[in-house]
């Protein structure tokens, strides 16, 4: 049977103009070329679920326009349900309009609209598709309250939430972070998130950020792999050597990993290295949806690799 997770978040449709340089206030700058592409940190990690074998229900918003069918044509593609994404008849898709110049520096504008009103009555409105999932997986760019509540919904029914707290631009509530069986903040989220996490050891700050005694963190540090924190146990795992080329879109891939080995039932640590399997290969690619492995490319991988954990460990 294939895991059943439920992404819970935010798609965008990207706008990406290409430019010799950034414009200055006030400015013009042509572009040589433009393009559209679908993103959002919610949609961008139910596509790697998906790749990787997963039954996988996305449940977000979009406008009633037509950037909306960016993110449709690729959910039916993937093989995704969307019949839980509302149209908002008053806010626009999310949009994220980006400048990238000659040097690859980027400037990006981010409108996030019909994300901002995916409400509590949407989680309600998806009770049967959560109550039957393995893994509920959440991100920061929907309302917080909103996430909380399918967060702790998803419990209610004995299914296993993942909180991956991306982006962060202000205070998180407790009682969001309590909700979260797993959390998998990055360096910058960990010291965001954890008073004085800035001057803290890693290993300390995943201690401060862990709000019940059952609850498992894991750091993902980059090339530097994770600290993962769980009971009285916690350690480091090394990422796997790669030739990183865009490292956009590895931490979706890692929480996508994570919550598809969980869904089937496997221990901690071997998860984390098949998460970390998944991220090693999508950062090795450019674009962040378009960059996710499948489940064969994924096991392909770790057999080449001679990795060191196995289920029967
Ligand atoms: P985010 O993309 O959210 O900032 P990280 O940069 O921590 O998150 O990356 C998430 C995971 O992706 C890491 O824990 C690691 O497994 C993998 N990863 C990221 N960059 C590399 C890299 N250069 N080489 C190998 N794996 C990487």
């Amino acid at each position: 049977m294939s895991a059943k997770i439920v992404v819970v978040g935010s798609f965008n449709a990207d706008l990406v103009t290409y430019m010799p340089r950034l414009p200055r206030v006030g400015e013009t700058v042509s572009g040589h070329r433009f393009i559209t592409g679908p993103g959002g940190k919610g949609s961008n990690q139910a596509v790697a679920a998906a790749r990787l074998g997963a039954e996988v229900v996305f449940i977000g918003r979009v406008g009633a326009d037509d950037f909306a069918s960016i993110g449709f044509q690729l959910w039916s593609a993937e093989g995704i349900r969307s019949d839980y994404v509302a149209r908002d008849p008053e806010n626009a898709t999310g949009i994220a309009s980006i400048f990238v110049d000659d040097g690859g520096e980027n400037m990006i504008a981010l409108a996030l609209g019909a994300n901002m009103a995916l409400a509590p009555s949407d989680i309600d409105a998806a009770t049967a598709v959560i109550a039957q999932a393995d893994v509920l997986i959440a991100q920061l760019e929907v309302p917080l309250e909103t996430t909380a509540y399918a967060l702790q919904r998803a419990r209610a029914h004995g299914v296993k939430t993942i909180l991956n707290p991306a982006p962060i631009s202000g205070p998180i509530p407790s009682d969001l972070l309590v909700e979260a069986d797993y959390l998998t903040p990055n360096e910058t989220e960990l010291a965001a998130l954890v008073a004085g996490g800035q001057q803290m050891p890693i290993a300390q700050s995943a201690v401060q950020l862990r709000s019940r005694d059952d609850q498992t963190i894991i750091i993902t540090l980059g090339a530097q792999g994770v600290h993962w924190l769980y009971g009285e146990q916690s350690g480091g795992m090394p990422a796997f050597s790669v030739n990183a080329v865009d490292t956009v879109g590895g931490g979706d891939a890692f929480n996508a990993g994570l919550a598809v080995a969980l869904a089937e039932g496997r221990p901690l640590l071997v998860a984390v290295q098949f998460a970390q399997a998944v991220a090693a290969l999508a950062v090795t690619r450019a674009g962040a949806a378009a960059a996710m492995p499948l489940r064969a490319e994924v096991e392909r991988f770790l057999s080449q690799s001679g990795t060191f954990l196995s289920d029967n460990k």
